[in-house]
């Protein structure tokens, strides 16, 4: 029999384009005439019972807004058995057939082991970092780098009018993407992501005096915080050049804001993709977007894939970067 009430929830870490996934969700679900419940604060909603009915005009005008209108939070109950159990319990209780649940690998997993417990679910990859390995594209990256760049060219222009060294720290605990493409965008002297063993000589002090010898009087080194952190860059940078950076670490700002077009319809193709396939009857995978096509994954097999960071890309940010 055709399902008549799904739920959608927000997880882990928010990225700007969520609250566009969640609406085209209820979009989609309605031209199908199913009901959608918000599962609110991730799966301790589930856990909790937290769980509101999401009408159509809930989600007018959600498109342009940062966050998530579901709130988020981690969930550690959720990574018991017991935990799980009680969300399976309170979905049967609710009626509720399928879950879709927006967020990153974390997220994912508990959507695996609810499916484990015979629940149809459903992921869509939503995350700054762009680490999910199932997809080229996770929501939220192009409004994240956007709004590193904005920050990064304003910047800039105070370091070049006192001819200065700025190490400016970007999200990105495991992956380096934001900090290559971020790099690429500004023009940036050197670039640190975890994937690459760091050479403080040749990534840092031999680029800084390249640039030096070749006329720049101003330098900007970025560094994804999962290569570590810009304090201990600056310091280093300090004593074998000689040179005092001013440190700046943009932290959450880069998860919130309106999201660009790209997260738009991003969000908007993978929700209506999810809700379409778990009506065709597909279950238990996840969305993703391969070479600009829709395609969805099992979850099983998409937690087993491994993202890496592109060595075209990241060869561009060091040829680029003035550098030898
Ligand atoms: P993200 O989804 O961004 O990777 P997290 O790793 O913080 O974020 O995971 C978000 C939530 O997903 C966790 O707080 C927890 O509720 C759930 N989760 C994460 N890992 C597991 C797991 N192994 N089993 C069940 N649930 C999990």
């Amino acid at each position: 029999m055709a399902m008549r009430r799904i739920g959608v929830l927000t997880s882990g870490g928010d990225s700007p384009g969520m609250n566009a996934a969640v609406r085209a969700v209820v979009r989609t679900a309605h031209t199908h005439d199913i009901e959608v419940m918000g599962i609110r604060r991730g799966y301790n909603g589930l856990i909790n019972g937290d769980i509101v009915e999401l009408g159509q005009s809930m989600v007018n005008g959600l498109m342009a807004r940062g966050g998530t209108m579901l709130y988020t939070a981690r969930c550690p109950e959720f990574m018991t058995k017991e935990g799980v159990e009680k969300g399976r319990d309170t979905l049967k209780y609710r009626g509720i057939e399928g879950v879709i649940g927006i967020g990153g690998d974390g997220t994912f997993r508990g959507l695996r082991d609810l499916a484990e417990c015979g629940v149809a679910t459903f992921g869509i990859p939503a995350t700054i970092d762009n680490d999910i390995a199932c997809t080229n594209y996770s929501i939220g990256f192009d409004t994240a780098c956007n709004t590193a760049i904005d920050a990064i060219d304003k910047l800039r222009d105070t370091m070049q009018s006192h001819e200065r060294c700025s190490v400016v720290e970007v999200m990105g605990r495991r992956a380096g993407h934001i900090a290559v493409y971020v790099g690429i965008a500004v023009g940036a002297n050197a670039i640190l992501v975890p994937e690459h063993k760091l050479d403080f000589e040749r990534d840092v002090f031999e680029k800084i005096r390249y640039a030096r010898n070749h006329g720049n009087t101003h330098f900007i080194i970025i560094v994804a915080e999962g290569a570590g952190k810009a304090i201990d860059v600056a310091a280093e940078i300090k004593e074998h050049i000689g040179m005092e950076p001013r440190i700046t670490v943009l932290g959450h700002i880069q998860r919130g804001g309106t999201p660009t077009a790209r997260d738009r319809v991003t969000a908007s193709r993978m929700g209506k993709h999810a809700v379409d396939m778990l009506m065709a009857g597909k279950k238990n995978r996840v969305v993703g977007i391969i070479d600009g096509n829709l395609q969805d994954f099992d979850i099983f097999t998409a937690l087993d894939m491994k993202r890496e960071l592109q060595d075209s890309m990241y060869e561009t940010a060091v040829v680029l970067s003035l550098s030898r």
